[in-house]
């Protein structure tokens, strides 16, 4: 990778969709000021040209933009090398599955969302009860509307409790619920719960920490800069906090069409809800599980961009959330001092009950080694990709730096310069007026290979002095 970080259209193009990581995330579409590309089959593609290569945007090549590019997930800085702009002097305890101020295991005591709820149905109570209490004036969210197929989500604002609750449960297909951003900036929302997969986690950090700096070009006028830093910046700020989901793989819809539709004979409008515990587990009106073996499952029907992810636990979500090893409970990582500071109002509701982790061994082992096994699987890809081992944390003062440096010798004025960056920064301190950026961390807690012919050695869960409890010691 060369020193510079800024990422283009093309390179994005190239060595993500071309390459075949591109999540479908949908973030580049988001982002992009100009309109220049769509959400097609799952993918961006450029429509403001359609005679010009898929890799050619005349901003991009003219006055300069790769808004785009900022956000994509799939492009370095990832999630490892985030961790510091995200959490910063701010970081509680680091493990292998990120960084993280508390962990624990939690049930909701809403009968209703309990009933309906994936695993213990956190997600969905505290969204809830985030909207009663004026905490959120929407949630982004998956769900199966009335105009979805069966089976078949699509990203949903959801504006009541009772849309909230709608939404309860997870689907194991993709859902692009970062596009739904636009419709909450439509609908005016300004403090909005996002729930997502990793991969729609990451692209909002980018878009909320990304040095703009880049946007400032030799033939770009103030109006531009600061139109494209309000789709930098803007759907990230209307989000108030993220709840991020665990996550190994989605399926390709074939499971759903091919294999249980078809094959099994089950029609999709009588699947309630699935949950995948070791097997892929598919829940019917009438009260019959259907079982498929989980390697076949993913074997035949994983999608193959989410090898490319080394994120299991949404490492960069204010709260993480996943159900592995757990029967009817969420388990909860607090990540960021605004997921606490929701959790500890959310908790002292009296909403939820809580559990250390220590009580539970089996959902703790589970989740250090997928952690451990996800990180692995990414292949390194090409020189953009940020999977080469032992690259850089994010420094947004380097980015300021190079963007600086590519302005040199271009002839813009130093008044039109601090115009446009003017319009870059907006009202926001600039990297070279913050003090306490912490450089490149090692990953604490990995446990390393075993030597040969050993079994790996997991270390026991965390008591509470270490962060295994709820912020209330686990008294709910
Ligand atoms: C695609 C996918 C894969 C997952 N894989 C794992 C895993 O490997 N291991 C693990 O421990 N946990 C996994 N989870 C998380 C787990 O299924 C539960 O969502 C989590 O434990 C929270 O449970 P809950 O009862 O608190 O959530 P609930 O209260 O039931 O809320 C679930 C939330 O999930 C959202 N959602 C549903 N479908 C999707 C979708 N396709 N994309 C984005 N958001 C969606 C809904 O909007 C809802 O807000 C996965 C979730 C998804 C969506
Ligand atoms: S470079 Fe800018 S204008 Fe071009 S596709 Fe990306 S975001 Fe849109
Ligand atoms: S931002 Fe998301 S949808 Fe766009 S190219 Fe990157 S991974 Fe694909």
């Amino acid at each position: 990778m060369d020193a510079s970080p800024h990422n283009s259209f093309k390179i994005m193009m190239n060595e993500v969709v071309d390459y075949g990581s591109c999540c479908e995330c949908g973030a580049c579409v988001l982002a992009c000021p100009h309109n220049v590309i769509e959400y097609i089959d799952g993918k961006p593609r450029q429509t403001a040209k359609p005679d010009a290569a898929f890799d050619y945007c005349g901003v991009s090549e003219g006055a300069g933009c790769d808004v785009c590019a900022s956000a994509c997930p799939r492009l370095w800085p990832r999630e490892t090398h985030l961790r510091d702009v995200t959490f910063g002097a701010e970081r509680g305890f680091e493990d292998i599955f990120g960084v993280f101020r508390h962990i624990f295991v939690a049930r909701t005591r809403r009968e209703d969302i309990a009933a309906a709820g994936q695993d213990g149905g956190i997600v969905t109570a505290l969204l809830a009860w985030a909207r009663e209490q004026g905490h959120i004036d929407g949630a982004v969210v998956s769900a199966v509307g009335a105009d979805d197929p069966p089976c078949f989500p699509s990203p949903k604002v959801a504006t009541t409790v009772d849309e909230i609750k709608a939404s309860a449960g997870s689907w194991y297909t993709y859902c692009a619920n970062d596009l739904a951003l636009a419709d909450a900036a439509e609908q005016g929302l300004e403090k909005v719960g996002f729930v997502g997969v990793p991969c729609q986690i990451t692209p909002l950090r980018k878009m909320q920490y990304m040095d703009p700096a880049f946007l400032v070009t030799a033939k770009k006028k103030p109006k531009i800069v600061a139109r494209q830093r309000g789709y930098l910046r803007g759907p990230a700020e209307r989000v108030s906090f993220s709840i991020g989901l665990f996550c190994t793989e989605v399926f390709r819809p074939e499971l759903m069409t091919e294999r249980i539709e078809r094959d099994m004979g089950i029609p999709l409008g009588e699947v309630r809800q699935f949950n995948v515990k070791g097997e892929v587990l598919v829940y019917q009106r009438n009260g019959e599980v259907a079982r498929i073996p989980l390697a076949e499952a993913m074997a035949e029907y994983q999608r193959p961009e989410c090898r490319h992810c080394g994120d299991f636990s949404a490492e960069l979500a204010d709260i993480a959330c996943g159900g592995v090893g757990t029967d009817r409970a969420t388990i909860v990582v607090i990540r960021t001092r605004r997921g606490e500071d929701i959790w500890r109002e959310f908790e002292a509701s009296g909403e939820v009950e809580v559990e250390p982790i220590a009580a539970n061994k089996r959902a703790w082992n589970i989740l250090l080694r997928l952690a451990r096994r996800q990180r692995e699987r990414v292949p390194q890809g090409p020189p953009r990709s940020g999977t080469a081992p032992g690259l850089a944390q994010y420094d947004p003062r380097l980015a300021a730096e190079a963007a600086s440096a590519a302005l040199a010798g271009t002839g813009k004025s130093d008044d039109e310069t601090a115009a446009c960056l003017e319009a870059a920064y907006a009202a926001e301190a600039r990297p070279s007026e913050v003090v306490g950026f912490i450089a490149g961390q090692p990953i604490p807690g990995d446990p390393g290979e075993p030597a040969a012919g050993e079994k790996r050695r997991l270390p026991p869960p965390l008591g509470p002095d270490e962060g295994g409890a709820s912020p209330a010691g686990g008294r709910a």
